[in-house]
């Protein structure tokens, strides 16, 4: 068997940068030339179309075997408006279509409830996300949420979140949602400046968001979560520590915070080209935008649960993303929803029409299904851990001997300032904690190549906020094109290297 550090070799200097990265005086702004996407399900096998609904099927009648917290995901593919970063818009909200797409999802969701797989075992987290949940009228709200009430078998202690935009937080809608048992909201801020936020496609001023945000604690029945984004244009390190304030003055249960990806092609990447919109910050800029994040929060009331999400009380437990990344089940409804289940993961239909043809005529509407490869356990272990900011190598080389191969690569990133070994884990320092997606997802690679002897790389593009000049005649994306591969927790689309929903 080849040794890593021999089959790495065998890769050119491009291949082995973007996979190892370099050694650099500052690794916290030079460790890699490029964020990467984590693909957690590499080496899966797609199901031949004409099986996956009697696969699912079998995966469905049977009780559940497992005793692990399992969730559901809910997607809702709607927007009012189209916010310029995003790479996640699918269509613009319209009364009809919404009618009619919820009523396809509760045919979905009454479709599943006799399922055993289903039904035979606590729900413990359910996910509402978009799209904009939120933008749902009071009616559509109240039906999918006394759907799910029925239809999934929720655990006392359930954790149900509604994303959405603080342009939605109106007494009308917060009392449906309330009173329905949404005991958790989380609203993509962005920004708290007024000037920066419009630009972007966003709606409300300052006054307004704070004022909405406040309502909404008012009912003091849920927990509320802020996302907002570092690396905005027009966003300085001053404006950004603005934003920080506002948001740790704010009576906010936990904070997501994300970094700006410029995905070419997108519509910010056409505004900046055409001079109407100041450029991003750099991928170094955000480097010491998060760093100076994560110094502000941790010298405040906040504790970080992911490398990207701090709780400020105990209200804010944050149980679906902590359960979807250690793998367990997710069962998928709605258009353009992942999910795993059985062994199985699976995308639905993103374009409406076929989704609902599908459900309408009786079937799980599979975009695909995939048979989980036997080192995925492996690989949603060494995910959830990396979440969390280290790496215990000890249970996986329990679990498979060869993986000892990977303290070469940890050794390596710690003389490179990326990790720190305590004596029992490696620990990301605050530059690994930047670049955690390069580093979870070259491990992924390293121990498939381990495994299998075979070595593949995900490769993305640049994101475009680092593209020095674009070369003549280099072909340009669409617009609105969604510029996001694999989701790396099912049936959830907010990755650290892509652009927040909502
Ligand atoms: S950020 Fe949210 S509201 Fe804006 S287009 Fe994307 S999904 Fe829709």
């Amino acid at each position: 068997m080849m040794k890593l550090q021999d089959l790495l070799q065998t890769l050119s200097a491009a291949e082995k940068a973007l996979q190892l990265g370099y050694e650099k005086a500052d690794p916290l702004t030079g460790a890699f030339s490029q964020k990467r996407v984590v693909h957690a399900g590499l080496q899966g096998c797609p199901v031949p179309a004409g099986q996956a609904q009697a696969i699912w099927q079998q995966v469905m009648e049977r009780p559940p075997a497992e005793k692990t917290e399992r969730s559901a995901y809910i997607h809702i593919p709607f927007c009012q408006t189209k916010c310029l970063y995003c790479g996640f818009f699918q269509n613009a909200a319209n009364q009809a279509a919404e009618d009619r797409y919820i009523d396809c999802l509760v045919r979905e969701l009454e479709a599943d409830a006799d399922q055993p797989y289903l039904k035979e075992g606590p729900i413990h987290a359910v996910f509402i996300g978009g799209g904009t949940p939120t933008s749902l009228s009071p009616h559509n709200a109240r039906l999918l949420l006394q759907a799910i009430r029925r239809c999934l078998p929720l655990a006392n202690d359930y954790e149900l979140t509604l994303e959405g935009r603080c342009h939605d937080l109106i007494p009308a809608k917060m009392d449906v949602w309330l009173d329905n048992g949404v005991n958790r909201v989380s609203l993509g801020v962005q920004s708290f400046h007024t000037q920066i936020r419009r630009q972007l496609g966003r709606v409300d001023d300052q006054e307004t968001v704070l004022r909405r945000l406040a309502a909404l604690k008012a009912y003091q029945q849920c927990s509320v979560i802020v996302d907002l984004i570092y690396g905005l244009p027009d966003q300085d390190m001053q404006a950004w520590e603005e934003d920080l304030r506002i948001l740790a003055d704010s009576a906010v249960d936990g904070m997501d915070l994300y970094q700006l990806n410029v995905f070419e092609g997108s519509d910010l990447d056409q505004r900046i080209l055409a001079g109407t919109m100041s450029p991003a910050a750099s991928t170094a800029q955000q480097a010491r935008m998060f760093a100076f994040a994560q110094e502000f929060v941790a010298k405040r009331n906040f504790s970080r649960l992911s490398m990207c999400h701090w709780q400020r009380n105990n209200r804010e437990r944050s149980l679906y993303n902590t359960l979807a990344k250690r793998g367990g089940a997710i069962f998928p409804f709605g258009c353009g929803a992942g999910g795993n289940a059985g062994g199985y993961s699976t995308m639905l239909h993103r374009a409406l029409q076929p989704y609902e043809n599908m459900v309408m005529g009786g079937l799980k509407p599979f975009m695909v299904l995939i048979e989980q490869a036997p080192l995925q356990s492996v690989i949603n272990s060494i995910l959830d851990q990396l979440e969390r900011g280290c790496l215990d190598l000890q249970p996986l080389i329990k679990a498979d001997e060869r993986l000892a191969e990977l303290k070469w690569l940890y050794d390596l990133w710690e003389q490179r300032g990326l990790v720190h070994y305590d004596g029992v884990v490696y620990r990301l320092t605050v530059a690994g904690q930047f670049w955690q997606v390069n580093i979870a997802q070259t491990t992924v690679e390293c121990v498939q190549a381990i495994v299998t002897q075979e070595h593949s790389i995900a490769v993305q593009g640049v994101a475009a906020q680092d593209r020095k000049a674009r070369p003549p005649g280099t072909k340009v994306m669409p617009p609105g094109h969604p510029a996001m591969e694999l989701n790396p927790i099912p049936g959830r689309k907010k990755i650290a290297s892509g652009n927040s929903s909502c």
